[in-house]
């Protein structure tokens, strides 16, 4: 008998939901964790508290005397919270988080002790970073790397440490993080955004990207995950017939929230709480077993932070509630995978949405300007934007069947689209009252109606205008959002930097005035960037071929997609805009195409093992019984036994077939496998890809295969049914 996977499945029904209380209001439990500007005022000086403030709204350096003053104030507050230790919190480029916990404890003349913690220690720190990746950069430069304390993103407490949001930097000044070229691109399209508000208000000082992701995820029962090498190692499901029932029914999306994993949610939502994540909706989703939250959106950085911590606890109060949560974008056949939407704006200091209409025509005016150039940005770095949400797992969804296609377009609505056309047939050059009386009332004019009621949503996008701000929703569930925001914001300020030329020139040059000169440019940013709209069904092979045509790019595989990380335009457009040098950049694409390769290795060894070590034998074994039933007729019924055994033998032979094809399918991956190890970089990764990978599905056929006829009792790997519909 499978005995790993029946205990698995007793253990899984016994288990008794943990029950959640909710007796405090979650207001009153928000930030409580969290050294924010209510814990600051409470325990800094003002010197300290202005100097903090001034670090976060401005950027200024915070000096030594005021950093001491901070962390011991800091301390004072970690402990009263319970904290004993504390950490430098920060994003390597794995896409997880690292962290190194420090006790405040300190021995004075050994007998002595006291709690110490200063401006040292709180604004800078050397952890022994070898082992983070770094993609050559610390050998090329032989220089250690420190992080360094981020003043935007709030210190806060879990469990007994107080974490403090770091970046994380080379002595030469190279960024080994996520963090930093996040900041660098927030910094770029405030900059740029800001320039261009001054066209319609001289007041605006400050523009903050916003960020708003949507989380999806599974929750499966921790024993029979463990129970699955292939989940436990890979985070996804390498084998497995595909169940009778799988989500055609829409009953879990339907339904309500499973008791057990209700239980988990609220846990979670009050451990956010604490820590200042506003989560605001939890819901199932599609396939069964899969679940979505979300929070309301922040200031990009901050949400980034958010979404790292948010996974990490979900891991941890999964296991309090005996689950396990997998956040890799396919996790079984079939089934929908999992990704995570980032909604994206900008936003004024004082919280104007510039991408949302406005009462005047100016502010509408406004609204055009950076929703065309959001669109003309995204069609002019469409490749970038694909490169930056491509990695081994996400894979699954691009281009696979699933949503989105690996084509980036932009989706508007029908209406928004009028508008558009409509403004195409500007007048080139100077504009008659009339039809400028006619643009401001009857076009623009009409916008904020339009987005009241825009209700065509188009689900197969990529990339898609929804009111108010744009859903980006090719990013994997799995990701670091710092990665396609740092692009996403870098593109849009690159775009906006250049409309802000083309206008002044016209100003400065023909004399338009200011709002000709903007209808003018948007007239022809229409034009350009026309090909990368799209309303119909992105699932559809029409659209592949008619993308062909437009000219978009279509980059299937991780590999491929990556390429554009380190192409000319990328190295000039990052250094421009003070992102990423060339270093920087190439670092991230050997970063990326080592974890390709090694995810892909990894699979491929799991896989290999499971089917010769696990299944293969599985199979023996049944075809063993047959054997024994076979002869045991021979003996009773002499020659009529071919007759009634005739299922037996037959089973017999078909069994001997897909054990042959695994074991040689197996040898013929492991082969390959050799060969690719041979090459590094980009050419180990296409092997990987091109060569290693199609085993995959051939060796799975006939593994699934054999799950639908051997004994049920022997069978050693717990089934999708099993998976998905035990609770
Ligand atoms: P759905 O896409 O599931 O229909 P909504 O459109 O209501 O849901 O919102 C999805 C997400 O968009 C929410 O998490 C919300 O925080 C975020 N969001 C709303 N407005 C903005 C904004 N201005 N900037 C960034 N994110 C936003
Ligand atoms: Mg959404």
């Amino acid at each position: 008998m499978a005995t790993i996977r029946f205990e698995a499945l007793k253990e899984t029904l016994q288990r008794e939901p943990i029950k959640v209380k909710e007796n405090v209001k979650r207001s009153s439990l928000f930030g409580q964790h969290v050294f924010n500007k209510h814990a600051m005022q409470q325990y800094l000086t003002r010197a300290a508290y202005e100097s903090v403030m001034n670090a976060i709204e401005k950027g200024t350096k915070i000096d030594r005397k005021i950093a001491d003053q901070v962390a011991v104030s800091m301390k004072d507050w970690a402990i009263s919270k319970g904290a004993t230790h504390y950490t430098h919190w920060f994003q390597p480029l794995t896409g997880a988080t690292a962290e190194k916990h420090d006790a405040f404890f300190e021995s004075i003349n050994g007998s002595l002790a006291m709690e110490k913690f200063d401006g040292e220690q709180l604004v800078q720190q050397e952890p022994d970073a070898s082992s983070f990746p770094n993609g050559g950069i610390r050998n090329t430069f032989e220089a250690r790397g420190y992080t360094a304390w981020d003043p935007t993103s709030p210190a806060f407490v879990y469990d007994t440490t107080l974490c403090i949001p770091t970046i994380f930097v080379a002595y030469t000044g190279e960024a080994l993080d996520n963090k930093t070229p996040l900041l660098r691109a927030l910094q770029a399209i405030d900059t740029h955004a800001t320039a261009i508000c001054k066209y319609f208000d001289k007041n605006v000082s400050k523009v903050n990207a916003t960020l708003g992701w949507e989380q999806e995820y599974f929750l499966i029962d921790d024993a029979l995950a463990t129970s699955r090498p292939d989940i436990l190692i890979t985070g996804r499901t390498l084998l497995g017939h595909i169940p009778a029932k799988g989500q055609q029914l829409d009953d879990h999306y339907f339904g309500s929230i499973p008791t057990r994993a209700m239980g988990f949610m609220q846990d979670l939502e009050q451990e956010c709480m604490l820590l200042g994540i506003p989560l605001k909706t939890r819901h199932n989703e599609v396939a069964p077993n899969q679940f979505e939250l979300a929070p309301i959106f922040e200031e990009a950085n901050l949400a980034v932070d958010h979404n790292s911590l948010l996974m990490d606890i979900m891991g941890k109060v999964a296991r309090k509630h005996r689950f396990k949560v997998l956040f890799h974008e396919k996790p079984f056949a079939s089934i929908n995978g999992s990704g995570k939407h980032n909604n994206w704006s900008l936003s004024t200091a004082d919280g104007t949405n510039l991408l949302s209409p406005g009462k005047t025509p100016m502010k509408n005016l406004q609204f055009l300007t950076f929703f065309v150039n959001t669109i003309k940005a995204v069609h002019r770095y469409e490749e970038l934007l694909r490169a930056s949400i491509a990695s081994a797992s996400n894979n699954h969804r691009l281009g696979a069947n699933e949503a989105p296609p690996a084509i980036i377009s932009v989706f508007i609505g029908s209406q928004l689209s009028k508008v558009l056309d409509e403004l195409e047939n500007v007048t080139k050059g100077k504009l008659s009252p009339q039809e400028k009386t006619d643009l401001k009332l009857n076009i623009i004019g009409k916008i904020p109606e339009i987005l009241l009621d825009n209700t065509d949503r188009n689900r197969t996008s990529p990339f898609a205008f929804t009111g108010n701000k744009f859903e980006f929703r090719a990013v994997g569930s799995w990701a670091n959002c710092a990665i396609p925001m740092t692009v996403l914001n870098t593109i849009v300020a690159k775009q906006l930097k250049e409309f802000k030329i083309e206008v002044d020139t016209l100003v400065d040059n023909k004399n338009l005035k200011k709002d000709e000169a903007i209808f003018n440019v948007l007239r022809e940013y229409i034009k350009d960037s026309k090909k990368i709209r799209f309303e119909g069904d992105g699932y559809g092979e029409a659209w592949e071929k008619e993308a062909k045509k437009r000219g978009l790019s279509n980059n299937k595989t991780t590999p491929e997609a990556l390429k554009v990380k380190i192409a000319k335009g990328t190295v000039a457009l990052f250094e421009e805009m003070n992102v990423l040098n060339k270093v920087e950049l190439e670092a991230r694409y050997e970063i990326d195409l080592e974890e390709y390769t090694k995810r892909i290795q990894i699979e491929s060894r799991v896989l290999g093992d499971i089917a010769r070590n696990h299944i293969v034998p599985t199979a023996i074994n049944y075809q063993n019984t047959l054997l024994e039933n076979t002869k045991n007729l021979k003996e009773i019924f002499g020659d009529d036994f071919k007759n009634i055994a005739r299922e037996q033998i037959e089973l017999i032979m078909v069994i001997s077939n897909h054990i042959t094809e695994i074991n040689a399918l197996t040898l013929k991956m492991i082969d390959e496998r050799r060969k690719a190890n041979k090459y590094s970089g980009i050419k180990s990764a296409e092997a990987y890809c091109k060569k290693v990978k199609p085993f995959f599905e051939e060796i799975r056929y006939h593994c699934d295969k054999l799950e639908t006829m051997v004994d049920d009792n022997l069978w050693p790997l717990t089934k999708y049914r099993e998976l998905l519909f035990t609770r």
